[in-house]
């Protein structure tokens, strides 16, 4: 099989352009068309790249119908812009979003299964993929916690991943690794993400020595020091929840019962531009596209 559609597939280019420039790209999830409105102006607007990710639940609910007018978005923008399914963790989830979705890169995550399963399972649905000329991302390791719209792992003991899983994975022919080194999902509490082991995330970096992209998960409640500092020790793609939708909820809140329902699409799709824009410029991806 060729390898040529690596060259033009949108989220590699992303990805490789920002590692490359040492900046960071928003990954951003979308639960509905307000926030792939808001997310895709937001890239117009900084004239950065974007990666729109959905979750597994945004095509069991609507039978695929929001990645598609995401990806009808995305190629329309004037920037580029890459859909990505994040968490997927179950084989025919994956082979029907394969089939039949227009995803650039998809994120087989097997980690709730036990190393050896992972890995084999990881390598098999990477083959997948890429025969349908999509590419991939793993998680070497096991990230904490849990997210809307994720399955639930709840009672799986989290991993750190450590530099001799790096190479295991790598083997799979997987694009991109998002590596547990103490970040986690949901929320990391009022002293913030104090736990991150940053001489982890360097081991791992030097390891992978620019075979593979890395991915940042669990970034709620994230100050822009710690971003910034998770950029420059080699992270390139910024998974973003909270930090581009905090405030279009705030909004809902506030507005739901008080003003016009167009005005609270138009308001709230604002919401997700203004703070969107704001984490592109701290990332280093604003005038990049
Ligand atoms: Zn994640």
């Amino acid at each position: 099989m060729s390898d040529d559609w690596k060259k033009t597939n949108r989220t590699r280019q992303i990805l490789a352009a920002a590692e490359e420039g040492k900046y960071g790209v928003i990954a951003a999830i979308a639960y509905n068309l307000e926030q792939i409105l808001g997310l895709v102006r937001a890239a117009e607007q900084a004239r950065s790249p974007l990666i729109l990710q959905f979750f597994p639940w945004a095509i069991t609910f609507s039978d695929g119908l929001l990645v598609r007018t995401g990806a009808d978005a995305a190629h329309r923008a004037s920037v580029p812009v890459a859909i990505h399914l994040d968490h997927a963790q179950d084989e025919s989830l994956i082979r029907h979003a394969a089939d039949t979705l227009p995803f650039d890169s998809i994120m087989v995550d097997m980690s709730h299964y036990e190393r050896e399963e992972n890995l084999r399972k990881t390598k098999e649905l990477v083959a997948y993929c890429h025969a349908r000329q999509i590419s991939t991302e793993a998680e070497p390791g096991r990230i904490e916690g849990g997210e809307d719209g994720v399955q639930d792992t709840e009672g799986l003991l989290a991993s750190m991943t450590t530099p001799e899983e790096v190479d295991a994975f790598i083997a799979t022919g997987v694009d991109a690794l998002a590596p547990a080194f103490g970040n986690i999902h949901g929320e990391y509490g009022p002293a913030g993400p104090t736990q991150l082991d940053y001489e982890r995330l360097d081991a791992i970096r030097e390891q992978v020595g620019g075979r593979v992209r890395l991915v940042l998960h669990g970034t709620n409640g994230f100050p822009p020091d710690v971003m910034r500092r998770c950029i420059a020790a080699g992270l390139s793609k910024i998974n973003v929840n909270k930090l581009s939708l905090d405030d279009y909820y705030a909004h809902l809140k506030e507005r739901v019962g008080t003003a016009p329902h167009t005005t609270i699409i138009e308001e709230g799709i604002a919401k997700v531009t203004a703070q969107t824009v704001e984490w592109m410029e701290i990332c280093g991806s604003a005038g990049k596209a």
